[in-house]
């Protein structure tokens, strides 16, 4: 397993993931894709959005990142989106309650007392109020991890939505919330996608957008930030039929995953012990993570608590009327709910490789490589001529030209051959053309495939295709 500061040095090298304003100091909480980082995150979310939507029963929206300040008091959110907070008061610094005692049991569990361990996890998935969460760190004697202090304040609520105002006058009037998750946008607009395209139950609502939570703490790179992008599907089905849908979308989402490389062993399901609010089955998908699992995206059966809700709330039926059975009901809804900026962390961690190779002198040397899968490699191709002299150049220059139509491609001549495949190792570029002597006296090229390094010779007509198949 390797450290998550290699990753995190690989993906700052090599153009994945800046810090957030990083000339002034960086923003905590905050990352910057580079020109690689979006690339791969334009692959995940069209990935996403082609299985999720280029079928009959989902359509797809954008919905605004602002919404009337109503529907966050119908979904719950101005009231309970809040984590439990506790300050420590020799070095000042501000955690999340249960996260606290949770790494509490994690370094228990690495020094094997998992008896004591147990013991803490149980009273921690009983808790009922903030006390409780005070009384387990004072019972349990659990430290802060700055100051090695135990002057702990008391536990409160601290809600995570961020408040801004619209229009000129800062007033109680004209409060809006970013939106801490997609999902409102699609509720609130149930009806009119419903009426639109023409769907009725058991049909869905996708959309991809930013969301921002305002996290007591950030860490862990891009696990856990305060403004990320979300893929979210709500699921609307006839009550009753929400279970069997549930173990459906379970399936979906899990063989998604698989079937752009994540490898299963790094996978597992964790079931919600406490359920939220509006939940009625709820399951995580955990990635292993260098730090440990954590989730990468829950799926919820969120019965017919928000339809209703926004029902109560702004007067309008949410219903689906089934003229023909003379049936009418608030659709049940199951909810897919993926972090992008999480899931391409996980992409990054599931990719990074070091292996053993020998190198050109006849020694061995390490070759890093990003084994993405080969649809959401940043960069699909790149093109070298062997040497830059000889009409080599101008010939591999035409077909990176060529290529760029149609994949993202980059065109390398510096350094010798070798170099040149780590690079491109690297960032994880699944072919890498190469135009030599040969090529000018018949036509053809090598290909070298990223995984087993085999090369073929093809000719030049035949590239584009080879490369297409290759990633379809
Ligand atoms: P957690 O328990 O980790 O705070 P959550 O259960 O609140 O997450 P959901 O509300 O279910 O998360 O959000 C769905 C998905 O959105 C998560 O699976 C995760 O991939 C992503 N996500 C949630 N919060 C963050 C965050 N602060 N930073 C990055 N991604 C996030």
């Amino acid at each position: 397993m390797y450290k998550l500061e290699t990753i995190i040095s690989l993906a700052k090298r090599r153009g994945f993931v800046f810090q957030s304003s990083e000339i002034y100091g960086g923003l905590n909480g905050c990352w910057d894709f580079g020109p690689l980082g979006v690339e791969l995150l334009l692959n995940i979310k069209e990935a996403w959005w082609k299985a999720m939507t280029y079928r009959d029963d989902i359509e797809g929206i954008d919905a605004s990142i602002l919404m009337h300040p109503r529907t966050w008091d119908a979904s719950g959110h101005t009231k309970q989106f809040s984590d439990p907070m506790i300050d420590n008061k020799t070095s000042k610094s501000r955690h999340r309650a249960d996260n606290l005692i949770e790494e509490h049991i994690e370094k228990l569990r690495k020094k094997n007392k998992n008896d004591e361990a147990d013991k803490i996890q149980i009273k921690l998935d009983s808790v009922k109020e903030n006390s409780d969460y005070y009384d387990i760190i004072t019972e349990h004697e659990i430290k802060d991890p700055i100051s090695g202090s135990m002057d702990w304040t008391e536990v409160r609520n601290f809600n995570l939505m961020f408040k801004t105002f619209v229009g000129p006058i800062e007033d109680s009037s004209s409060i809006v919330y970013l939106r801490p998750e997609s999902a409102q946008g699609i509720f609130v607009n149930f009806k009119n996608v419903m009426e639109t395209g023409r769907q009725k139950p058991p049909f869905g609502i996708a959309q991809i957008g930013k969301a921002f939570r305002n996290e007591i703490n950030t860490k862990n790179f891009l696990f856990r930030t305060r403004e990320f992008e979300q893929m979210e599907m709500q699921y609307f089905v006839k009550p009753g039929s929400e279970k069997d849908w549930f173990e459906y979308w379970k399936e979906q989402r899990w063989n998604w995953y698989l079937s752009l490389g994540m490898k299963p062993e790094k996978m597992k399901w964790k079931n919600h012990e406490k359920l939220a609010h509006y939940a009625n089955m709820a399951v995580d998908i955990e990635f292993e993570f260098p730090f440990g699992f954590g989730e990468i995206e829950g799926i919820h059966s969120r019965t017919d608590f928000d339809l209703k809700s926004h029902q109560e709330f702004s007067g309008k039926k949410m219903e689906y009327v089934d003229t023909v059975n003379q049936d009418r009901y608030i659709p049940y809804v199951i909810e897919t709910s993926g972090g992008v900026s999480r899931g391409l962390m996980a992409f990054l961690c599931n990719a990074y490789e070091e292996e053993q190779v020998s190198d050109e002198k006849g020694g061995s040397e390490t070759r890093v490589v990003m084994r993405f899968n080969k649809k959401l490699a940043p960069v699909t191709a790149a093109v070298f001529p062997l040497v830059n002299k000889d009409g080599m150049p101008e010939l591999a220059h035409k077909i990176y030209k060529d290529l760029q139509k149609n994949f993202k491609s980059q065109y390398d001549v510096s350094g010798a051959i070798g170099r040149r495949y780590r690079r491109q190792d690297e960032i994880g570029t699944p072919y890498c053309v190469t135009v030599d002597g040969t090529s000018l006296e018949d036509g053809t090229v090598t290909i070298r495939e990223r995984d087993s390094m085999q090369q073929i010779r093809i000719s030049i007509d035949k590239i584009k295709n080879y490369i297409q198949d290759g990633i379809e």
